[in-house]
């Protein structure tokens, strides 16, 4: 069996307003983007605010329409599937969206938060179904079915994302993207999250596309690691050979940011400066050029492409070798 998702040159372009000294101009914030995700696997997608993880995810469940490119779910090609068929597919994919205040409706009790897409595909044949339905549901994510004549307000942060997950579960879905799903968390809070939701990929046999901006967040659950910057993917592979060998300088800088859980392994420390640049105004030739350490004339003019350097492991620096990127001291 192939791939669950392929993804194959996904573009979206925002039209910019025309401003002082600037052209109006599409503004590409994703910019022709290719990957699969395997049945069973999570695959997360790393990068710092505005590298456009969140416009890819949105992409990819067609929640916003794509300029360009494909998204191949179950083989069936979702950009150009017609509203009737897709509404269907929505079934076996859905979201956990990163704000668990903001995400769920306030004025809805919990039981109507989380049937809302068993209401939407008419799933419960009763009353007492969907009743038994939710509370089975809430089951699953450590939640009491006596919560749910509740309302979000008396939860917290972490007892409403569970609510977001039984939600996201619902109509049995085989795939999940999870845009930041702890980022507004207490990190006390974030490991049982991220456990139930390794705990559900188990039981129910899902794969994620795992949002985070954070790649310490992701080495518990991650299969494989790609890491965004400016619309592209600088780096991809499995989740060891990115950890231990990074190749792309943008993945080492993100390294160097997160606390290191093995001290006997010495890391290379890449400290990133400035913001990442705007998208409507991105560098010319390698986007990471204007932070790069080992940036040279030649970055600045072309724009390097993702090749293997072994391992299923594919990164888009001209310096990536077989061998990890040496940094200067
Ligand atoms: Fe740095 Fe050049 Fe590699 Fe881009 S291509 S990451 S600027 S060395
Ligand atoms: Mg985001």
């Amino acid at each position: 069996t192939g791939p669950l998702l392929s993804v194959r040159d996904l573009r979206k372009v925002f039209n910019a307003q025309a401003g002082f000294g600037r052209p109006s101009a599409g503004v590409r914030a994703v910019d022709g983007i290719s990957f699969d995700v395997e049945p069973g696997e999570t695959l997360a997608l790393v990068g710092e605010s505005g590298c456009g993880k969140s416009t890819l995810g949105r992409l990819i469940l067609q929640l916003i329409p794509a300029s360009g490119g494909q998204v191949m779910f179950e083989g069936v090609d979702l950009v150009h599937l017609g509203t009737r068929p897709l509404r269907e597919m929505r079934r076996r994919m859905q979201m956990v969206f990163q704000d668990p205040f903001g995400s769920l409706s306030p004025r809805r009790s919990v039981a109507d938060i989380v049937a809302e897409p068993i209401d939407s595909f008419g799933l419960a044949p009763s009353r007492k179904a969907r009743r038994e339905m939710v509370a089975d549901l809430l089951h699953q994510v450590g939640l009491p079915s006596s919560v749910m004549d509740r309302y979000p307000r008396q939860f917290s942060g972490g007892q409403r994302q569970r609510i977001g997950i039984a939600r996201a579960i619902a109509a049995g879905p085989s795939f999940i993207v999870a845009d930041e799903p702890v980022s507004a968390l207490d990190v006390s809070v974030q490991a049982q999250v991220i456990n139930l939701m390794q705990d559900l990929q188990e039981s129910r046999g899902l794969t994620y596309l795992f949002i985070a901006h954070d790649l310490a967040v992701v080495r518990h659950i991650a299969t494989r690691v790609a890491v965004m910057y400016l619309g592209r993917i600088v780096e991809i592979g499995p989740k060891a050979r990115v950890y231990a060998a990074p190749h792309h300088p943008y993945t080492q800088a993100l390294l160097s940011a997160a606390p290191n859980p093995d001290p006997d392994i010495p890391k290379r420390q890449i400290i990133l400066t400035g913001d990442v640049p705007s998208p409507s105004n991105a560098p010319s030739g390698c986007a990471f050029h204007t932070r790069c350490p080992i940036a040279q004339a030649r970055c600045r003019m072309e724009a390097p492409e993702l090749r293997p350097v072994g391992g299923g492991h594919q990164a888009a620096c001209h310096f990536a070798t077989d061998h990890p990127i040496p940094v200067p001291s």
